[in-house]
């Protein structure tokens, strides 16, 4: 992965607060690399922060399954996916397929707001990194 990272975020209905603030906070960062998120989380990120981010489709819709794909395709370098611990939601199935995936892949996956500032301070965020990749 290069400097300028493919950044994905999601968030659960009850934790898209917490993915707002947060993203607010640190907007100025989030400016440098390329964003994109689940439909609905997109939507409220481009409108809160005035930046460019891609749309997947909503996550029950599908928006988890298409993140899936392209974390296997190489074209997610890190996962924010703040889902929500306290409550089921219809996709769980596509959570946990997610969730495997970014471990999978070895993608670096926050999903919670302290681990998500330890990612994104990290001095790797600037710089080109390749993934020990996980045996075939
Ligand atoms: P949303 O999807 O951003 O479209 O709400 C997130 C989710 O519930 O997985």
């Amino acid at each position: 992965m290069g400097s300028r990272k493919q950044v994905v975020m999601i968030a659960h209905d009850n934790r898209k607060h917490d993915l707002l603030d947060w993203a607010s906070y640190n907007s100025g960062t989030l400016s440098k690399h390329q964003l994109s998120a689940t439909g609905t989380t997109g939507r409220l990120l481009s409108e809160s922060l005035g930046l460019t981010v891609h749309r997947y489709l909503s996550g029950p819709m599908g928006g988890d399954q298409q993140i899936g794909a392209a974390i296997a395709e190489g074209r997610i370098d890190l996962v924010v996916f703040f889902w929500d611990p306290l409550e089921q939601q219809p996709h769980d199935v596509d959570v946990k397929a997610l969730l495997r995936i970014a471990v999978v892949y070895n993608t670096p996956i926050a999903c919670n707001r302290s681990t998500a500032d330890f990612l994104l301070s990290s001095p790797l965020m600037d710089e080109r990194y390749t993934p020990f990749a996980n045996a075939d």
